[in-house]
């Protein structure tokens, strides 16, 4: 059955792949983006498509359209991003998420929250189980988007007892492929671009620190099951690839796959860096039969490919540069 479904951050690295799969699906879109850090390039592709329609709107306004499922992803993600102008963030998260619960009581639909594995903070269980309450500083540069996130779900939970609202809480762990923004200084688009362009490698802390990264397409997948869930199914839920890895192997093996010349070098590592991340998926399994099936290399190379085209062309700016200010001196480089 189509569906008029509203993408919140839909010009943004995720919700561009999500408009695009609910599209694929035969649903009418709606994309509401501010374009903060998002981009009309990351939806160019699907304008001329008759069931997908731009709206250029700040979610910390209320929005009127008419809907069946609302997916919330508006929020600066990127450390340099969301600590810009940190209490747009805290805002965007808060105050866009009472408004859009509000359009989906107004509208009876069924709404989905993009939360994030930064609600467990700088973990002291591992791997992370949604039951974990989290290590969360209230007051560092980390904050406005880890506890805007926190209470973006608390809201949603209290809309769900308070209204009856049918809500789905995805807890999203680090991702990466096409469409990332080139200098939003997250570790894959940075070490890709550092890689191509032969630059030095910038390692923060002494790359001992590990993520787990999921592919885009089957993160897409994950929210979108989720949304398709019976009501009771709420969440929150863990979306994202097992599979741990230190920030030095990523390095290694972004030089090796580019055949880059780059050097390593090591900055400071900055504030409240989690030390370790790694979801534990048993649920998202349990509920949804969904577990990520595109592995690291595999998911790479087409990220790889896509920085290799974007860099060569003419209008993408691509100065990794720019983090330098960010993350101070270089303390030592690998020979
Ligand atoms: P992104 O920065 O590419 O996308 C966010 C989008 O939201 C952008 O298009 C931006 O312009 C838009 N936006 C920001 N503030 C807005 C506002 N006030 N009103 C309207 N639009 C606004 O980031 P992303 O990686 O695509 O992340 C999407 C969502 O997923 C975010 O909510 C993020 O917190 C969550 N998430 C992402 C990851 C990840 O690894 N990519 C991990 C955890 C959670
Ligand atoms: N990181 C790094 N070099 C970079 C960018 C990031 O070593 O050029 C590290 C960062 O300190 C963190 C990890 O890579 O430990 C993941 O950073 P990212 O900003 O991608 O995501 P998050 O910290 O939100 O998981």
């Amino acid at each position: 059955m189509k569906k008029k479904i509203l993408v919140t951050g839909g010009a943004g690295f995720l919700g561009s792949h999500l408009c695009e799969k609910l599209l694929q699906y035969g649903h009418d879109v709606i994309c509401a983006d501010n374009l903060f850090t998002g981009s009309k390039e990351n939806i160019l592709h699907l304008m001329d498509n008759p069931y997908f329609e731009f709206l250029r709107h700040d979610i910390t306004f209320p929005l009127f359209v008419e809907v069946d499922e609302i997916y919330n992803l508006a929020c600066p993600a990127s450390p340099i991003h969301y600590q810009y102008d940190p209490v747009q963030t805290t805002k965007t998260s808060v105050h866009g998420a009472i408004n859009m619960l509000g359009l989906a009581k107004r509208t009876k639909a069924k709404i989905l929250q993009a939360s994030t594995s930064e609600v467990y903070g700088d973990p002291a269980v591992h791997p992370q189980t949604e039951n974990y309450f989290g290590n969360v500083n209230p007051v560092g540069p980390r904050s406005c988007y880890d506890e805007g996130k926190r209470c973006a779900e608390t809201l949603f939970f209290d809309y769900y007892r308070e209204h009856k609202l049918r809500v789905k809480v995805a807890r999203i762990f680090n991702t990466y492929g096409p469409r990332m923004h080139p200098n939003d200084g997250r570790v894959v688009s940075n070490f890709i671009v550092q890689a191509l362009q032969n630059n030095n490698i910038t390692i923060y802390g002494e790359g001992n620190q590990t993520r787990s990264f999921c592919y885009v397409d089957n993160l897409i997948d994950g929210l979108i099951k989720l949304m398709e869930t019976n009501d009771d199914v709420t969440g929150p839920v863990n979306i994202g690839n097992p599979n741990e890895f230190t920030i030095k192997e990523l390095a290694e093996q972004i030089i090796e796959m580019t055949h880059s010349t780059s050097k390593l070098v090591y900055k400071s590592l900055p504030e409240n860096d989690p030390v370790r991340r790694q979801p534990d998926i048993t649920l998202a399994n349990k509920i949804l039969g969904w577990e990520p099936t595109i592995e690291l290399e595999e998911g790479l190379t087409h990220t790889i490919n896509y920085f290799s085209e974007i860099s060569s062309s003419q209008n993408l700016d691509v100065k990794p540069e720019r983090f330098e200010k960010y993350f101070q001196k270089s303390v030592s480089e690998s020979a």
